[in-house]
């Protein structure tokens, strides 16, 4: 981490907290839990997602610009896709996410969505990662498919060295010689980047694992170790996903895996926050 500058911690109590929105912050000891689809499909499907999770999860998701391995998959709904997170942002009063593969998507994703995410196969895209620095919006930082944590670090100095301090690093499975699991979940990357940074640290367990009955497993050992959050893939009909359906959950199972989240997240000292004026559809299950 030699070169590091802006990413370090300056004492061990450093930390940054990010704001991605008026009311919705990681960081702190609130964690942030990120669920919807890998990609924005229809306006109906984000329409049945956004009901359901509403009250449960603090941010959604959805690609509408999809880096796809085959260029004859599903490449995203692109600005159509964009319209539909942006109704929804505003009338669940929720922010969302959504993927920018290039410099010329910053200006109008920067328009519809609360979170700029970029994706593994960019995180080394230094020129686009130079731009977002200008972007007055945070920034969603995946793990390369291969990248050591000092390049991973080094990549989040780009963001920082050109102005946009909002850097959410997002640990998703590297590549190793066993495909029985899509990638491996290095938790002990989480472990080490929260003592080495004070950036918020997001773990994606679902393109980790690549198949749902791993995903909820996986998303309470990340608590457990020190995460900020999580971010995971869920579909109103997971085996219907246009991509990536064999790692999807259905809204049902991402309800009860934030409910088993909350004892393992009081145990570290964090909790999940119900929404401001929506009443926690979980509550009457706890007591
Ligand atoms: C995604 O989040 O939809 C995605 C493509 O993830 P990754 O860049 O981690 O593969
Ligand atoms: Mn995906």
């Amino acid at each position: 981490m030699q070169k590091a500058k802006l990413a370090l911690k300056t004492s061990p109590t450093h930390r940054s907290i990010v704001s991605l929105s008026d009311h919705t912050t990681i960081g702190g000891d609130d964690l942030l839990i990120v669920a919807g689809p890998c990609s924005v499909e229809s306006a109906a499907q984000m329409e049945a997602v956004a009901t359901h999770l509403s009250a449960t999860v603090q941010a959604f998701r959805g690609g509408v610009y999809k880096p796809r391995t085959s260029p004859y998959d599903f490449q995203g709904l692109g600005l159509e896709g964009l319209e539909i997170l942006d109704s929804l942002r505003q009338r669940f009063h929720t922010p969302v996410i959504t993927e920018v593969m290039a410099i010329g998507q910053i200006e109008a994703i920067a328009a519809h969505a609360d979170v700029l995410q970029v994706g593994s196969r960019n995180m080394q895209n230094f020129d686009l990662l130079k731009a977002l620095g200008q972007v007055d919006k945070p920034i969603v930082l995946k793990r390369g498919l291969a990248a050591t944590i000092e390049e991973w670090v080094m990549a989040a100095e780009y963001i920082l060295s050109h102005g946009n301090p909002n850097v959410i690093l997002c640990e998703r499975g590297i590549r190793s010689f066993d495909a029985y699991t899509r990638n491996v979940l290095d938790l002990g990357a989480v472990v080490a980047l929260k003592q080495i940074t004070h950036l918020p640290v997001l773990v994606d367990p679902s393109h980790a694992a690549g198949k749902r009955e791993l995903v909820a497993d996986l998303a309470r050992a990340a608590i457990a170790c020190g995460a900020d959050g999580i971010m995971v893939e869920c579909h109103p009909q997971p085996d219907q996903s246009v991509s990536d359906a064999r790692q999807a959950l259905s809204l049902e199972e991402m309800v009860e895996l934030v409910q088993s989240l909350r004892s393992i997240a009081a145990a570290v000292g964090r909790s999940i926050p119900f929404k401001a004026g929506v009443s926690p559809r979980l509550s009457l299950v706890e007591v």
